[in-house]
């Protein structure tokens, strides 16, 4: 795949970037993460009997992938960072959703801090490019550079009242107070999934109408949430992601009333696998006395050495891993070991990973191996083909042409389609999302030849090329 990139960028240049700038210098982008959304919701939204109009349309007059390659792990926060920066966790730092706290210090604080992101954005580059750039809810964008209109995603106690200060805290000062007149109160608790996202949506709709940002970042979280409780598919899920489909019509009339021609782009983090089991592999290696932890990711568990010099002691984890593995009731897919993590660009202090059977949880309580409600889980190894991303887009006079990849814009994506969604290329490739970015960068950046060295993937030296 690597030795396609020159040429593909070529033809690309070719195809499409002249006219992009020629056209008016660089067009709005609205980019909406519906988390956790399987493309095949939309792919066979018929067989489910979805009401999605809007997904529908893009379908029908964009392009789209059939399916996204994701990272290790497949969870939110390592997600949505690549796919602003369109580089593998172990060059952005976001390597889980949570940080890893052996000691329990941090209060299950999660990776909500952009300072930790080690790489230039999507945000900052359009920022570079001119761009206005707003955001609502997007994981890991506390102290975003390059957002002029940002609520981040952040929560501490979020069943108490007082949580909405630190949001009022944390946003663009005045932003917050000045939507929740008409808007009324933000909320933060991602139990509240659906009235979550609908003020998500309306404080998103108002800095749009209110500031007309030329980039816009939108995360939808309640459809993982169900997803997690009933699994992909159930009733509850299929709900929630009409509900989504609504605001996104709602998101995609307010950007479009305030900017000519925008592009679309919808996206998820990670696909989703119905589980019925758990695995205890906390449990287990705690009562093997064993010198190291693990750290839970859902569908898989990263395993950090205490001493990451003591060799003897990293042979017996190993062998220890193996024998969890050899027994089939505990659900372990395979072990990876460091060199593995290393190829699909893993948290680099991990030493082992564990990567579940898509029907098993890795837990930290319970049993060591048991049955369970069926329910639903991601952050599984991206090898798993439920666990796919989504990815679709449509561009300027959507609907107007007859042929999809006539649209310069659904070109740039079936070309992106064509390499994340086909299912050899998926396995050798070495990360699809981080490409996404590299197509969306391109529409901004490109725009302005002056800003082309603000692209994050030039500046972070990710695997992004340039033309
Ligand atoms: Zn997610």
């Amino acid at each position: 795949m690597t030795t396609r990139f020159p040429l593909f960028f070529a033809s690309l240049a070719a195809l499409c970037i002249p006219a992009v700038y020629a056209a008016d210098g660089g067009h709005p982008v609205l980019l909406v993460s519906i988390d956790g959304m399987r493309p095949d919701y939309v792919l066979k939204a018929d067989q489910y009997g979805l009401k999605i109009p809007r997904l529908r349309t893009i379908l029908a007059s964009g392009a789209h992938a059939t399916g996204v390659r994701g990272v290790l792990p497949t969870v939110t926060y390592p997600s949505h960072t690549t796919l602003l920066t369109g580089v593998w966790p172990s060059k952005h730092g976001i390597y889980s959703n949570v940080a890893f706290d052996p000691q329990n210090l941090n209060a299950q604080g999660w990776l909500w801090y952009s300072e930790d992101i080690r790489v230039p954005t999507l945000w900052e580059a359009a920022a570079k490019a001119g761009y206005g750039v707003g955001s609502v809810s997007w994981p890991v964008s506390v102290g975003a550079k390059g957002v002029s209109y940002l609520i981040p995603e952040y929560w501490r106690a979020p069943k108490s009242s007082e949580d909405i200060k630190l949001i009022r805290a944390l946003s663009t000062p005045g932003l917050v107070a000045e939507i929740e007149k008409t808007a009324g109160a933000y909320i933060d608790d991602l139990d509240q999934a659906e009235a979550g996202d609908r003020q998500r949506t309306q404080y998103a709709v108002a800095i749009i109408r209110m500031k007309k940002p030329r980039l816009m970042t939108v995360h939808l979280a309640a459809l993982d949430h169900l997803e997690h409780a009933d699994g992909p598919f159930s009733p509850s899920a299929l709900r929630t992601l009409e509900q989504a489909d609504a605001e996104l019509g709602e998101l995609e009339d307010a950007m479009s009333a305030v900017s000519a021609s925008p592009i679309l782009c919808v996206v998820s983090d990670h696909g989703f696998a119905r589980t019925d089991h758990s695995f205890n592999l906390v449990g287990a290696l705690t009562e093997s006395g064993l010198p190291a932890s693990a750290h839970l990711d859902g569908g898989s568990a990263s395993i950090v050495m205490n001493d990451p010099r003591d060799e003897a002691g990293r042979r017996k984890v190993s062998e220890f891993l193996q024998r969890l593995a050899d027994e089939p009731a505990n659900g372990i897919e395979r072990i990876l070991n460091s060199e593995e993590i290393s190829r699909m660009g893993g948290w680099t202090r991990a030493s082992f990973w564990v990567d579940m059977k898509t029907n098993y949880s890795v837990v930290g309580t319970g049993p060591v191996n048991t049955a369970r409600k069926a329910a639903g889980t991601h952050g599984f190894a991206p090898t798993h083909s439920d666990l796919l991303a989504a990815f679709f887009i449509c561009g300027p006079r959507r609907g107007a042409l007859a042929k999809p990849r006539r649209n310069r814009y659904a070109q740039y994506c079936a070309d992106a389609g064509q390499d994340a969604g086909d299912q050899t290329a998926v396995r050798r490739s070495a990360g699809a999302q981080t490409r996404l970015t590299t197509r969306l960068t391109r529409i901004i950046c490109l725009a302005k030849p002056s800003a082309r060295r603000s692209c994050p993937g030039e500046a972070g030296g990710s695997c992004l090329r340039p033309l």
